[in-house]
């Protein structure tokens, strides 16, 4: 593992990402495994180079490895890298080590969606920058930023426990990559129907019950744990009204395949 570049400490983001205990689950959860799979399936046949960036303890990577000729992962959490079996870099998506075109396919996963609006531009500036023919993009689809708000205990502040900024739909994915062009895409993962806004400014507003995470870090405060969930019964009450009427039920995850126009 090499550290080529200082990530910057925003609102605790290492804090949050260096807990040792996020990462190097050998069981993926059946979720995770699905994930995992449609991803490796997206890749185009006839890739050499691989660069996957936000790569976390290397559930992707690592597999990988006996795929392509050359394989990279970077990552801002040392303490997820040490669970890679590749080349690695402590480094920023904002900021990637590389030349350009350095990687045939840059594969990016469950990291935009992490990023504010100027890191999001920046992330994809870079991606765009040291990939030569094709950029891998997945994130949650048609996210409910407000849904997995939770509270913190000390300072109150409330935030996106898993610290997401970015919602992405299918719209927003037909322009993401500078320079390049989406030539496939495709959702996957559980189908759900989602919450409704009115739902969760019950849960939160009159039932005072939101999103628990025992390992979100407070952006505010640096608080770890948030409050636990209450009066869950009739949260789980304001949740089943959601089939009534029946309504579109929607995938976890958005993938796109984008290749150098
Ligand atoms: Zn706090």
């Amino acid at each position: 593992m090499s550290r080529d570049v200082v990530p910057d400490e925003r609102d605790g983001a290492l804090r949050y990402y260096d807990q040792a205990d996020l990462w190097g689950d050998d069981e993926l959860s059946a979720m995770e495994r699905e994930r995992v799979a449609e991803t490796l399936a997206a890749i185009p046949d006839g890739v050499a180079t691989v660069l996957d960036v936000g790569c976390g303890d290397g559930r992707l990577t690592n597999r990988l490895v006996a795929r392509h000729e050359r394989v990279v992962g970077v990552d801002i959490a040392a303490e997820a890298l040490r669970h890679v079996a590749a080349e690695t870099h402590v480094a920023p998506v904002t900021a990637l080590p590389f030349e350009d075109r350095a990687f045939e396919l840059v594969l990016c996963t469950e990291v935009l969606e992490h990023l504010d609006d100027e890191q999001l531009a920046c992330a994809l500036r870079e991606l765009s920058r040291v990939a030569s023919r094709f950029v891998l993009v997945s994130v949650p689809f048609e996210e409910s930023l407000a849904n997995a708000e939770g509270r913190c205990p000390d300072c109150r502040a409330t935030f996106h426990v898993f610290r997401h900024h970015q919602r992405f739909d299918a719209a927003r994915l037909a322009q993401l990559v500078p320079g390049f062009s989406l030539a496939r895409w495709s959702t996957f993962g559980p189908a759900f129907l989602p919450p409704r806004p009115l739902d969760v400014w019950i849960q939160h507003r009159l039932l005072g019950s939101w999103h628990h995470s025992a390992a979100a870090v407070c952006p505010r405060c640096g608080h770890r744990g948030t409050e636990p969930s209450r009066r869950r019964a009739l949260a789980r009450g304001v949740r089943a009204t959601r089939r009534l009427p029946p309504g579109r039920r929607k995938r976890q995850w958005l993938l796109a395949l984008y290749a150098r126009a």
